[in-house]
């Protein structure tokens, strides 16, 4: 066949399996109420869950710091790119996580690429949740690591893998993405420390949402950076800004600066960007409030939904996907929703497992109670 007819075939056949994927053009911040396509509409899929990303304080330290740095970085963090507001969220970042040192990276699929290629090579054993995000995995391909997937929260799967083949590490989602489930970090911090593997946790949903400070799944459990040694953290969900970082020991850092290729050969992020994200650190440590009332509209999300009966997965966090299976039957719950004024995602394969399309709803602590109850009378009228 023709080389762009494949294309065009491969296309239709998305189509025709419901699995097309489409962007909604928006002309306003990320928020709550949120202009798509020119009409106003109501957002449950935005991941800015402390409402930081249009936060005036986090805006206004972006501004000035643009003025005083300009917008690009002019080159990598090796070069030109790294500067002093860089150097000093890294180490607010640092006393923040409880750690000797944390490395800056300019997304986080590229912090996990360059951390997990680094530490893992050929021969290696490597174990991942098998609902782990998808640049984990892949970081886990690119590392030529022998990868192995052990079953969702699994942790007696894990050990029984771990018995066979020595691992050298096992990196899981502390918060799962599309889930919104916990990993059971207790359990497999102990097998890490059986088997003497890195434990790494991708903490993208958890951080600036759980723990009474903040601090993420670890805090949640009370886990320190000897049973977690390697921690990553996004900074374009709670953070609210963009970017992403891995935190560690003094020797784990140095080690990324000379090899993660993924750190060495990029463009630093806006110095304006790291600025914004230290004042969205400070809002998140101070502002407790953002957290308590988020647990509170998560309860009230689920108690409603269970009272209507509709299809709750297992989560106690912000993100509460509605488990509804058929691809098709997604994507037309989410056109009829949008057709409502309400914005929720249907989040199907190969995002997630075959037959289990969702509606990913996702909670802010913007969001008020009244937009919570309307989301669910739309809910009740189409499920
Ligand atoms: C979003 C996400 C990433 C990627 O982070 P970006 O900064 O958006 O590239 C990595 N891991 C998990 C678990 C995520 O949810």
């Amino acid at each position: 066949m023709d080389k762009w007819h494949s294309l065009a075939a491969a296309l239709d056949e998305r189509r025709r399996a419901s699995l097309y994927r489409q962007r909604h053009i928006t002309s306003s911040p990320s928020s709550p109420e949120m202009v798509i396509s020119g009409q106003p509409c109501l957002c449950f899929c935005s991941n800015d869950y402390l409402g930081l990303a249009n936060h005036p304080a986090v805006v206004s330290a972006f501004k000035q710091a643009a003025d005083h740095y300009g917008v690009g970085s002019g080159g990598a963090h090796l070069i030109n790119g790294h500067s002093q507001a860089h150097h000093a969220l890294e180490e607010e970042l640092a006393e923040f996580t409880g750690r000797q040192r944390v490395l800056l990276f300019s997304t986080g699929y590229m912090a996990n690429l360059g951390l997990i290629s680094t530490l893992c090579g050929r021969g290696d054993y490597l174990y991942q949740d098998r609902l782990n995000h998808a640049s984990l995995l892949d970081a886990g391909l690119l590392s030529g690591a022998k990868q192995q997937r052990y079953a969702h929260l699994n942790e007696q799967k894990l050990a029984e893998k771990c018995v066979v083949n020595q691992p050298k590490m096992i990196v899981t989602d502390g918060v799962f993405s599309m889930d919104g489930d916990i990993a059971p970090l207790l359990e497999l911090s102990r097998i890490a420390e059986q088997h003497d593997a890195w434990l790494m946790v991708d903490d993208a949903h958890g951080l600036g949402v759980l723990g009474d400070h903040g601090g993420g799944t670890l805090e949640h459990f009370g886990l320190d950076a000897q049973q977690v040694p390697i921690l990553m953290g996004t900074l374009g969900k709670g953070f609210g800004t963009f970017g992403a970082f891995v935190a560690g020991d003094e020797r784990l850092i140095e080690t990324l600066i000379q090899q993660a290729r993924s750190y060495i050969y990029t463009t630093a992020m806006p110095a304006a960007i790291a600025e914004a994200t230290r004042t969205s650190l400070s809002i998140m440590q101070c502002e407790s409030w953002r957290r308590e009332k988020l647990q509170q509209l998560i309860r009230e999300f689920k108690a409603g939904a269970a009272q209507l009966g509709l299809p709750l997965m297992p989560s106690d966090t912000p993100i509460q996907p509605l488990l509804i299976g058929e691809s098709a039957k997604a994507t037309l719950i989410s056109q009829q929703l949008l057709a409502q004024g309400i914005l929720v995602t249907a989040i199907r394969p190969p995002t997630v497992p075959e037959g289990s399309a969702r509606l990913r709803i996702t909670l802010s602590a913007n969001h008020t109670e009244q937009q919570v109850t309307r989301l669910l009378d739309c809910l009740d009228g189409l499920l």
